[in-house]
């Protein structure tokens, strides 16, 4: 399936192919046209899906293809659809999505978190947005001072619906739903569906199409993963010393920065290892033969950021090495997956340094597994777990771990789920 297939006006066309997007997603093929039909979806999908697009885009096609609603409480335009979202950072990262997609249309959109002053918040709701992505408490909170009407929002999107009650936003969110207008639709999205969540989505969605993916920490399963406890000054050595295995032949290396990403090519250039580094600071001829290189085997090792790895599309990565970890958890998730791909089975390495540990422990929390703690090898930290704090500890003789795992086929038929889509007639 194209994008041109969903109907999509010709300015977001145009967005999604500067952005270099060539297909939707399968959460974005199942998702933009019961939108745009008007039903209420239920979505179960992770962070990672492409599920911000899913409902960013039909919310603009929307805005772009049907006329802006007469105001009559005030001479701005209403507010047409609303996203709430768990935290600052994801509201900033949508916020960001309507950007670029939405930068060839004449939505206006604005964020709205809490945390810091509302002074600027309010003067941009003040000149009238078209959409607004906000975080509850703050929403409430301008809501309970007048100075924000959702009464005349066509479209509600509950995104991390298990986050928001994790952290305790029902309360905000039902006196939220309590004051949309009778017609809106809603569009409900979590990771998880427990019986909490099903009967919140029971209370608020009608008769919603459902729409399941893949949750993002399966590709995890075919890859083998492993944390080493390193003292940070201790990095380099590290990865020089799990290059000595040959098996590692061909191995993506994160680095959280740029110049992090060149110090770590240099250095191993200094040992003759061939190594390329691809981020935003390079031009996009220098990045593509830096891929190239690595494609064909004649570099073996590529460092990347990952804003930079987006674009690497290559499927035989013997190993995913990284030197710092995401403080995103399902950044992790997408960095592991890049090896282990077209059911052969991988290896993840990680190096974390002491003030790294949060940044485990979440990505041990979403991926519900324990990494495997390395200990056993020349540059393992002081500050290290003791086993009775890590579980179980792997002895490690010198070299990256080999790959030992195989497919689950379980696995792949979870990605071939069919979707359980119940249709209804289309609502007015
Ligand atoms: P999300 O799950 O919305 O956080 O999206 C995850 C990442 O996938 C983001 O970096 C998006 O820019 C990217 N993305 C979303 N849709 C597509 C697509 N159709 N093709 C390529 N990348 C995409």
């Amino acid at each position: 399936m194209k994008f041109e297939d969903l109907n999509l006006a010709e300015p977001i066309l145009k967005a999604l192919a500067e952005e270099g997007y060539t297909a939707p997603t399968p959460i974005q093929q199942q998702a933009i046209q019961p939108v745009l039909d008007g039903y209420d979806v239920l979505g179960c999908a992770q962070t990672g899906t492409g599920k911000t697009a899913a409902f960013a885009l039909p919310i603009l096609q929307r805005m772009v293809s049907t006329p802006r609603p007469y105001n009559p409480r005030g001479k701005h335009r209403p507010i047409r659809a609303l996203v709430l979202s768990p935290t600052r950072e994801l509201a900033g990262q949508i916020g960001d999505s309507f950007t670029r997609y939405g930068r060839f249309t004449k939505c206006k959109h604005t964020v709205i978190f809490g945390g810091v002053s509302q002074n600027r918040q309010v003067n941009a709701l003040r000149n009238g947005v078209d959409v607004l992505v906000a975080t509850p408490g703050r929403l409430q909170d301008l809501m309970d001072q007048g100075l924000v009407d959702i009464s005349m929002v066509e479209l509600f999107v509950l995104d991390e619906a298990d986050r928001m009650l994790d952290m305790g936003f029902i309360g905000s969110i039902r006196k939220v739903i309590a004051k949309l207008p009778p017609q809106h639709q809603t569009l409900f999205f979590s990771a998880t569906m427990s019986k909490e969540i099903l009967a919140l989505a029971d209370t608020i969605l009608n008769e919603p199409v459902r729409i399941e993916t893949a949750p993002v920490s399966t590709p995890a399963e075919k890859v083998e993963q492993h944390v080493f406890f390193v003292d940070k000054g201790d990095k380099q050595a590290l990865l020089e010393h799990l290059l000595l295995d040959v098996t590692a032949d061909k191995v993506l290396v994160f680095s959280r920065t740029k110049h992090g990403a060149d110090r770590i090519v240099r250095m191993l250039g200094k040992i003759k290892i061939h190594a390329e580094a691809i981020h935003a600071n390079k031009s996009q001829n220098a990045r593509q033969t830096a891929l190239k290189l690595f494609k064909d085997g004649r570099a073996r090792v590529l460092v990347a950021t990952d804003i930079a790895s987006r674009g690497i599309d290559v499927d035989d990565i013997s190993h995913v090495i990284n030197f710092d970890l995401p403080n995103e958890p399902e950044t992790y998730v997408h960095r592991i997956g890049r090896t282990g791909r077209a059911g052969a089975s991988g290896v993840a390495l990680s190096f974390c340094a002491q003030d790294e540990r949060p940044y485990l422990r979440d990505i041990e929390r979403i991926t519900r597994t324990r990494l495997k703690a390395q200990t056993d090898h020349p540059f393992s930290s002081s500050g290290a777990p003791s086993s009775q704090e890590q579980g179980q500890q792997r002895q490690y003789h010198g070299g990256a771990p080999r790959p030992q795992g195989h497919q689950n086929p379980n696995q792949a038929r979870r990605q071939q789920k069919p979707l359980q889509q119940q249709q209804r007639k289309a609502q007015p």
